[in-house]
């Protein structure tokens, strides 16, 4: 039987993995909608390349040219936010959440609500909202499957185990490419050198969200939604090599590890095979022998503050998730645009943090407050960088 697939965010660096993927099992899967940002003709491109049935660009500057670009393919498409909800709820076995950022949020959890099955790369959708999320989750049958590389493998080293049973559960993070330099020449990096990342190959905002280690800060929240595990049994380790992903450690002692190369397409895979293994043309198997050594050390968080931010919001929980997310996209995205300069970013997070710690000491009790008060952070975080 064909499963048919939404990919939101198909235009980006897990879209475009998972396109590759699609495309290689063309007999496998049908292409239901396909969601993208601003990018009308690359969105166009991936929906003929793929059959899609539905393209919606999020932008609604850029219907005009996304209908002209469809022109003739038979294919149907919409712009503004209302057409990537229609995508998000089209018919679907499988909808890939990969937009970068909140932005992914509504859509996402439009899919869930609908009971879907939906493999989840957007981290900051469960960092913005987790409980609520994972509530709804539940509530409405959807089937979370972690795509994120650290996730897919906890979820895999987990299989059938308990979580009650696990003691520790770590992610490893490659430490990004300031992970041996000091503090001064961090402080001095541009944006193109903190998204020069060593070994995986993203989007702009991961990229620069390795460098900071803040992407692992978003993870630990990630795991602790998605696992429903207390922030106290998530641990962080540096690993340059990007081999092992995440361990579980058993109450035993016993130790559980996922391991593959560092290419998304593996747990994108795990995710379309719906429990079945899907074969990775031009995919590379581990070969230890070959790679000599895998090395782990503890993170710095002196040098590498948004972890240590994170670990905190974490640690509080209520909103201070939901603030730490929507300041760090703002910041995030000052520093791509060199309005601000690397260690800016945690100090507007932090200052965030903060700031709103005692008017949102509850965890948003839907998404739409989340959203509500993600709306709220962005517009002070950007006062704050006018000031
Ligand atoms: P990219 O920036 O490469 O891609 C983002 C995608 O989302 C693009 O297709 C973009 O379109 C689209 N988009 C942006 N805004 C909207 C919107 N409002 N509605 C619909 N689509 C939108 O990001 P990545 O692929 O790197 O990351 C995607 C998500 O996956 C992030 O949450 C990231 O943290 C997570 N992730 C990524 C990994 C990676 O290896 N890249 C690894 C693990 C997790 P356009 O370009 O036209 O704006
Ligand atoms: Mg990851």
């Amino acid at each position: 039987m064909t499963c048919t697939v939404t990919v939101l965010g198909a235009t980006g660096s897990i879209g475009r993995s998972t396109a590759d993927l699609l495309d290689q099992h063309r007999g496998r899967f049908r292409v239901g909608a396909v969601a993208g940002g601003r990018d009308a003709a690359a969105l166009a491109r991936v929906a003929r390349d793929l059959g899609a049935s539905f393209a919606a660009l999020a932008d609604p500057a850029g219907g005009r040219d996304l209908a002209q670009a469809l022109a003739g393919s038979g294919i149907a498409c919409g712009a503004g936010p209302a057409a990537v909800i229609e995508a998000a709820t089209r018919d679907a076995d499988l909808v890939v959440a990969a937009v970068s950022g909140a932005a992914g949020l509504a859509p996402t959890h439009a899919a869930i609500r609908l009971g879907r099955t939906v493999a989840l790369a957007n981290k900051e959708s469960l960092v913005c909202a987790g409980d609520a999320f994972m509530r709804d989750a539940r509530r409405f049958g959807a089937r979370i499957l972690p795509m994120d590389s650290e996730h897919n493998a906890l979820a895999q080293a987990i299989g059938e185990g308990r979580v009650e049973d696990i003691t520790r559960m770590t992610i490893t993070a490659s430490g990004g490419p300031f992970r041996t330099a000091p503090r001064e020449r961090i402080a001095a990096a541009s944006a193109a050198e903190a998204a020069a990342h060593p070994t995986w190959s993203m989007g702009m905002k991961i990229n620069i969200d390795s460098a900071t280690l803040m992407n692992k800060g978003l993870e630990l929240v990630e795991a602790h939604h998605l696992f429903a595990i207390d922030a106290g049994r998530l641990d962080v380790v540096v690993h340059p090599q990007s081999i092992v992903h995440g361990l579980v450690t058993w109450r035993d002692g016993a130790v559980t590890a996922g391991l593959a190369m560092p290419d998304m397409r593996v747990p994108i895979a795990h995710c379309l095979g719906i429990g079945e293994r899907l074969s990775i043309a031009r995919g590379r198997a581990v070969d230890l022998a070959a790679t000599g050594s895998l090395t782990f050390e503890r993170p710095d968080e002196e040098r590498f503050p948004c972890l240590r931010i994170a670990r905190a919001a974490l640690a509080a929980g209520g909103a201070q998730p939901t603030v730490m997310n929507a300041a760090n996209e703002i910041a995030v995205a000052a520093f791509i645009a060199g309005r601000i300069g690397f260690y800016d970013i945690a100090a507007l997070v932090e200052g965030a943090c903060e700031g709103f710690a005692a008017r949102y000491p509850a965890a948003p009790a839907d998404v739409e407050e989340a959203l509500a008060i993600d709306a709220e952070v962005r517009r002070w975080s950007e006062a704050r960088l006018a000031a």
